[in-house]
């Protein structure tokens, strides 16, 4: 923690400009050693030499710099930037931190930083940044987990929970939970040095009543992780039905472009094509399958494979019929290998007639949700959207809730912290002593302090920040 780090902050590659950072007590220093304004070089009028010492550039909190970085061992300059010094403690770490705006090519930005790390400074690990800011206190460790969710968020919805997630949404909730466990805590101790017979029962029966209420608390929280997970990672989908009921149309009408190929001569779709898209803010991995049929065809056998996997794989089954047409035994032979997935039986064609009514369909799939569809009228992609969203957030938890567990980690130690409430209901249930039922309180108090890194150990802290990308 007392050296200074620097990274190239922005993605490898090229770009309009590109950013290197540093945090640390030399963060200054280095930076004036590094910079020269414009204003001195101009001054000088003989241009940049290996005389003009960055040392003495006014290297000003909080003001934004244009000049040079010059490498004064051979006076070559390295590239025309903007520099902003920012000093500690309101600053991203809390340290002092240097910003350099370079040009955002890839020599420009190694060689800046190669030459920062001359002199003095040591380049960041992954997460290191944020990692600091996290030691230093100004972000807990729920906080520090949404930086890096913000930072993946695939969609609008992933990226607002992440930024309530950062806001201490999440954080809040669990230090309110935390506080109630401490006064039921409290309470259990002073009954344990000093039991008073009489008030027993009614302490049983407050016990009971103040651990239930925050296991609910707990559980709801819990609750909304199958979201939170599906938010982040996307709702993988498979389509499927036989050949040509529409599956590449619906693909297409989803996708909003013509990618998946339409074609009216059956099995043409020989290969999955998958997609990944929004809807309604959740990301969604769509793949569009060859059909699951028999067929002596090599090509075909081998889509179809392929069409058996991503189909077991997905979390949510759009099965396609052509209602213009009687049900066939393809149909039935997808039917039978469904299994226990969630499904969505979309009676596509309706706009050329259907031949079965929909409660005979109902009756051959009991548990799918049926949906009307015509690809070429445009009938029922609003719907099939919004039984996706159903399905995502299953009415457990507010569409428009912001507070959703997206984290593995989290949701694990919410589970176990549950668990060891319900363990001490159980107990204070038979009168059990009080000094047993305060170890489950007391783990779960601990178990939500993990959450926001108040009782967390070394080696969990450097995994969380290993999962970051370089600079952050
Ligand atoms: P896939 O083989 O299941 O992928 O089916 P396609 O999407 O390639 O569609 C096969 C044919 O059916 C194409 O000619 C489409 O234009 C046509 N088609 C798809 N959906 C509908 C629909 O809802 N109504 C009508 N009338 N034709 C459709």
């Amino acid at each position: 923690m007392d050296d200074t780090i620097a990274a190239i902050s922005t993605p490898y590659g090229e770009g309009g400009i590109g950013i290197i950072r540093m945090s640390g007590s030399l963060a200054g220093p280095i930076l004036s050693e590094l910079f020269v304004p414009v204003a001195q070089i101009e001054a000088n009028n003989s241009g940049p030499t290996a005389n003009d010492s960055g040392a003495d550039a006014k290297i000003e909190n909080r003001k934004l710099r244009y000049g040079k970085i010059i490498d004064h061992h051979n006076g070559q300059i390295l590239d025309e930037v903007l520099v902003a010094f920012m000093k500690g403690p309101y600053t991203y770490t809390r340290e002092d931190v240097a910003e350099i705006y370079c040009h955002g090519s890839v020599v420009a930005l190694r060689n800046i930083l190669k030459l920062a790390l001359h002199h003095g400074a040591r380049l960041a690990e992954a997460g290191e940044f944020t990692k600091r800011a996290f030691l230093n206190g100004r972000l807990d460790l729920s906080q520090a987990e949404a930086v890096i969710d913000m930072i993946q968020a695939k969609t609008e919805k992933g990226f607002e929970v992440a930024v309530g997630q950062l806001e201490g949404k999440l954080s809040q909730k669990i230090q309110e939970l935390r506080a109630s466990l401490l006064n039921v805590l409290v309470d259990m101790t002073v009954n344990i040095d000093y039991p008073d017979q009489d008030i027993e029962e009614i302490l049983y029966d407050n016990l009971i009543k103040s651990i239930s209420q925050i296991g609910e608390t707990i559980r709801k929280l819990m609750d909304s992780a199958d979201a939170g997970r599906i938010l982040k990672e996307g709702l993988r989908v498979a389509i499927i039905g036989k050949p040509n009921v529409g599956k590449s149309s619906l693909m297409n009408a989803l996708l909003g472009e013509t990618r998946a190929i339409v074609t009216d001569i059956p099995g043409t779709t020989r290969d999955t094509i998958s997609e990944t898209i929004s809807i309604k803010g959740i990301p969604i991995c769509i793949t569009d399958t060859a059909g699951i049929h028999e067929t002596d065809n090599e090509i075909e056998q081998i889509g179809i494979a392929r069409s058996k996997i991503s189909f077991n794989q997905a979390d949510l089954v759009l099965f396609m019929l052509d209602v213009s047409q009687d049900l066939s035994q393809e149909d039935q032979f997808i039917i039978e290998h469904m299994g226990n997935r969630p499904i969505i039986l979309l009676a596509n064609k309706i706009d050329l007639g259907a031949k079965a009514t929909m409660e005979e369909l109902q009756r051959f799939l009991p548990k799918a949700k049926i949906i009307e569809t015509s690809m070429v009228a445009e009938i029922g992609l609003e719907q099939i959207e919004d039984e996706i969203q159903n399905l995502v957030y299953q009415g457990k938890v507010s569409q428009q809730e912001s507070l959703l567990v997206t984290n593995a980690r989290v949701e694990s130690l919410l589970r176990q912290a549950n668990d060891e409430l319900l363990q001490g209901i159980g107990m204070a249930q038979i009168n059990e002593p009080l000094e047993f039922i305060e170890v489950n309180v007391r783990r779960c108090y601990e178990l939500l302090g993990e959450i926001i890194g108040e009782t967390v150990a070394e080696d969990i802290i450097n995994e969380v920040f290993s999962r970051f990308c370089l600079g952050k």
